[in-house]
């Protein structure tokens, strides 16, 4: 079909949806005021940003004071893991974390090795997954803070965080537990009263949102050490004028997620299995998601072929994937090192991330592509 357009690169970033632009555009032309304004029009925006913080505090179960708008989840995961071990500074100087985790929580790990933290990383099991009991003995008297995602961006691998929040609590209920949930946010259930989460990140952008607009959540009473300093918004824990049309208009995506999230995951379920089934006719497929990977990400190989000429390949039918991670940019991928594949399973690898407007349709017309494409791509050798 001329023009037809794929997308399957819905973990790197997703369309922006009607809800969250309406919201967007709201707060952008009509109720645009500074929401420190003492008028009218800072009311306005005020109001908007509060409808957006009690709602999502609604949807997460927590309180709207726990809740702060950053400018994405790479502040967001920044400002728990440098600002979380700055307070927390006189109880210890080590840090736990996993081999998987996004870029932005790598570096901040790596930034506090260099101030001398001592930073452990834990890996998976030899099924893939990650074992609560291990987060249990990396802890001890010394260790302030616990980083884990929700959900690998790469291969879809779920992390069981409550379990491993338990874990960490039990062994020392002093530890800060962050949670970077950015692939996990509004598709899977997650209500933060009775949780061991004390810090949790979130992205507008892969929600149907706006990019530049993230969410952070604070357990009441842990100290945040702020990375900027200025005018004393949001409680001075992350200054700067509020960004009220992208607050507002994340709320607006996550709304939307929320009230549909059942349909959208037996949607995904249904995708992930007819994905499968159809690679699975193509000999030179391998899958690198687990069983125990959401179903709207899925990660494979196509034996040879470079991550990089497939993925241009398929460009050319308007079919959209990723090759690893979108933030690594061909740099060879460290999750699917840490599951422990060999070097050409991840040259070789491609992420296919659906979203609610992916059809059936969608992953047939990709499979026969991918089809196509690992014959003929072979011939060109
Ligand atoms: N964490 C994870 C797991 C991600 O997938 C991403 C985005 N690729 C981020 C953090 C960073 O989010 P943002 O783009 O909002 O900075």
């Amino acid at each position: 079909m001329e023009g037809r357009e794929v997308y399957l690169d819905n973990s790197a970033t997703t369309k922006v949806c009607k809800a969250a632009l309406e919201a967007a555009v709201l707060g952008m032309e009509k109720e645009y005021g500074n929401a420190a304004s003492l008028h009218k029009k800072g009311w306005e925006a005020q109001k908007l940003l509060d409808a957006a913080k009690k709602g999502f505090a609604r949807l997460l179960g927590c309180e709207e004071q726990e809740l702060y708008f950053t400018s994405g989840a790479t502040e967001s995961n920044n400002l728990s893991i440098l600002g979380g071990v700055v307070g927390a500074k006189r109880r210890g100087r080590r840090v736990v974390t996993t081999t998987m985790e996004h870029a932005s929580v790598l570096a901040c790990m790596e930034e506090l090795e260099a101030q001398g933290y001592e930073v452990v990383r834990i890996g998976p099991k030899e099924d893939g997954g990650f074992d609560p009991a291990d987060f249990y003995s990396a802890v001890d008297e010394n260790t302030v803070l616990v980083s884990c995602m929700m959900v690998n961006n790469e291969t879809g691998l779920l992390f069981p965080v409550e379990e491993i929040g338990r874990a960490v609590k039990r062994k020392n209920p002093q530890v800060l537990f962050h949670v970077d949930a950015v692939q996990g946010f509004m598709k899977l259930p997650l209500s933060l009263k009775r949780s061991a989460i004390d810090l949790l990140s979130a992205s507008g952008h892969k929600i149907f949102a706006p990019k530049g607009i993230g969410l952070l959540f604070i357990r009441k009473g842990v100290r945040i050490k702020p990375l900027f300093f200025g005018g004393g918004q949001q409680n001075g824990i992350r200054v700067g004028t509020e960004n009220v049309p992208l607050a507002s208009a994340f709320y607006a995506a996550a709304e939307e997620l929320a009230k549909n999230r059942k349909e959208h995951y037996a949607l995904y379920e249904m995708l992930k299995s007819r994905l499968l089934e159809r690679v699975g006719e193509i000999p030179e497929v391998s899958v690198n998601s687990k069983d125990s990977c959401v179903p709207y990400i899925v990660n494979l190989s196509v034996a040879k072929i470079r991550s990089e000429i497939m993925l241009h390949y398929l460009e050319q039918f308007g079919i959209y994937v990723s090759s690893g991670s979108a933030c690594s940019k061909g740099a060879k991928s460290h999750v699917l090192a840490a599951f422990g594949y060999p070097a050409e399973r991840i040259d070789t690898a491609l992420r296919v991330s659906f979203s609610p407007e992916t059809t059936i349709d969608d992953i047939d017309y990709f499979a026969e592509k991918l089809k196509e494409g690992s014959t003929s791509l072979m011939k060109m050798k």
